[in-house]
Order: C-alpha cells, then structure tokens, then sequence
C-alpha cells in the first residue's frame, strides 16, 4: 500500500514511518493539512494516517475536504490523537475518518489496524480490476453495436444514428449533405461461381477500399446490409458527392477481382446512386430514398456506373 502520513510532529511521522514500512508498505510525509489536500488532487494512496491537532488545517477539516475532492473513490483514514473523548472521536467518524488511535502511539496496535485496513485495501484493488474490465466489455459492445463484424465499417444502426444527427445539423447550418448508395453488381453470381466464403472475403477488400477512400474526418461508409454499401457525406454538395463516388467507382475496379459472370467488367464493380439534400427533405431518410432511386437507374443504366436521381 501506498501509506499518506499528515502530523506536524516529525517525531511521530519518524515511528509511523517505522511502524508502516515493517509491514512492507510505502509512506510518503505531510506535515500539514492544506499540503495534504493537494497532493490528494493529483493523488490516490491506499491509506491515511492523519493527526487531529495540527496547525492551521486541523485534521478532521483535511478529512472533510479530502472526501468531497475525491468523491466516489475511496480510502480508509485513521486518526491519530491524545484527544480521545466521545465529541472528538464522533466528530473524527463523521467528518469521514474509519478509525481512531490514541496518542502515544503503541506500535503493535497501529500494526495490527493497518492490517486490518488492507483487507479493503485488497477489495478496493479488485473492485478497480472489475470496473476496467466492465469498461473493456463496454466497449467492445459498443463496437459491437456499431460496427459490423465482417468489413469493419459502420453498421446500418450506425448509419441511421449518423443520418439522423447530420441531417439535423444540415438544416440548421443550411449546408448540404449527401448520401451515396453502392452495390455490388452480379453478386449473386459472383457467390455461385465463386462460393459464399469468396464472397466474403470479396465483401471484406470492398468494404477495405471504400473505407479507404473518404478522408474527411466527417464522411461516414456504412455497411448498409449484405453486399450493399453507403456513405454519409456531410457538407457536400451534389457535384462533389458525384465526383467522390466517381473514385469509389474507380476505386473499387482497380482492386481488380476477378468476377467471370459479370456482364460488365471481368472484375467485381460498383453501381452507385448519388443524393443531396439542398433543403427539399424533412429527414435523413427522404435523401437515402433519392440515393436508392438513383441506384435503381444505374443498375438499369447498365451497372458499374454513378448515377443522380
Ligand atoms: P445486381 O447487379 O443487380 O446488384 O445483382 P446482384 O446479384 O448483386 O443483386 P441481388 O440483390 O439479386 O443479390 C445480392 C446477392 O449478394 C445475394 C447474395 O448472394 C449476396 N450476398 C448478400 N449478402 C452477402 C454476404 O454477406 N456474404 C456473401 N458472401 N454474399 C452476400
Ligand atoms: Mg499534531
Ligand atoms: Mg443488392
Ligand atoms: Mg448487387
């Protein structure tokens, strides 16, 4: 443990000190209430060992002050004082001290205290160990939630979640934003031929480019379900929403993977439909929408090409 020692005494901080690294234990020395609190702001020991009567902050006042600076976390604190009587031993318990030892201080009974205390210091160990371990689980649900397993990129929940606060910020700011659908032409095929791991692992190198291919920190690409793809483009307006989607087109050909069914290319392409919202929609879903129409007419357009509604 790492033991705070607060007395005005060196004398007592010298016996203290004795006492505690007998047990194997870290001390560091205070001499004064206010220079305990703030070491305390920037610092977390596993015990406290305070006197009672010291100058200036005494210590049932640097008790108080330490528990409201550390709120939730939490420490035992021992008092130490010849002032023993039921007022001053009430008031060291309720200003948030855990024990009391009276002054002089014998040494085997200070031992045997500090002992005691590190049984919650071993609690208080494993409670942190837990809290860090719920904080990874958390996060790893969160990514779970949001992203999807196979591509790596932003799921449909995502997706809708993102639209929805774009959208938003878009009517408010008076900027455009465009959504691009993409899907991948003759992937039904493309799994017949090639069978359903192929497809995945076809899946995975699109998904790779089309993450690699937005780079403004605003622009989101969602797996948006099976073998179809969106991003969300914040502030972009329609001819540059063509354009980007023009190098996802590129993009993706130019990973030349060979897909002999196609009727198109010899390599796996990309339709893509374009939308921008200039105003004319009251939510994100009325540009995904637009977005899908102009998929619809690339696809009839011939595949492996952008299209706007
Ligand atoms: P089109 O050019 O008109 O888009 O033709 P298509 O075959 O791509 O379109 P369709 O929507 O008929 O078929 C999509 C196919 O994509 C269905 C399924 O075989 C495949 N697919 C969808 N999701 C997955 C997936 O997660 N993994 C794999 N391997 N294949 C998938
Ligand atoms: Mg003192
Ligand atoms: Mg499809
Ligand atoms: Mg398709």
């Amino acid at each position: 443990m790492q033991v705070l020692i607060v007395d005005d005494s060196k004398l007592i901080r010298m016996l203290v000190a004795e006492c505690i690294t007998d047990l194997g234990h870290e001390i560091i020395h205070m001499e004064n209430g206010v220079d305990a609190v703030e070491y305390i702001k920037s610092h977390s020991p596993d015990l406290i060992m305070m006197d009672v009567e010291m100058p200036g902050l005494n210590g049932f006042e640097t008790t108080r002050q330490i528990r409201v600076i550390k709120g939730d976390d939490w420490f035992p604190i021992i008092f130490l004082s010849a002032k023993v009587d039921e007022a001053s031993y009430e008031e060291g318990i309720l200003a948030g001290g855990d024990a009391y030892l009276e002054k002089p201080i014998e040494p085997w009974r200070l031992q045997l205290q500090i002992k005691a205390m590190e049984r919650i210091y071993v609690m208080r160990q494993k409670l942190k160990t837990a809290q860090e371990e719920l904080m990874l689980i958390n996060e790893k649900y969160r990514k779970l939630s949001l992203f999807d397993e196979l591509t790596g990129l932003a799921n449909r929940r995502n997706f809708d979640q993102t639209l929805g606060r774009e959208f938003k910020l878009a009517k408010r700011d008076k900027n455009p934003l465009s959504v691009v659908l993409c899907d991948i032409d003759f992937f039904k095929i493309y799994n017949d031929t090639y069978g359903h791991q192929a497809g995945d692992d076809c899946l995975a190198k699109v998904a790779e480019a089309l993450g690699k291919s937005s780079n403004r920190p605003t622009d989101l690409a969602c797996r948006y379900g099976g073998e179809e793809f969106t991003f969300i483009l914040p502030n972009t307006d329609l001819s540059g929403a063509q354009k980007f989607s023009e190098k996802v087109r590129l993009a993706v050909s130019d990973l030349e993977i060979m897909h002999e069914g196609s009727k198109v290319l010899p390599f796996v392409s990309l339709s893509l439909g374009v939308a921008t919202y200039n105003g004319q929609f009251s939510s994100g879903e009325g540009i995904t929408k637009q977005a899908d129409a102009a998929l619809y007419k690339a696809k009839e357009n011939g595949r492996n090409r952008v299209e706007v509604s």
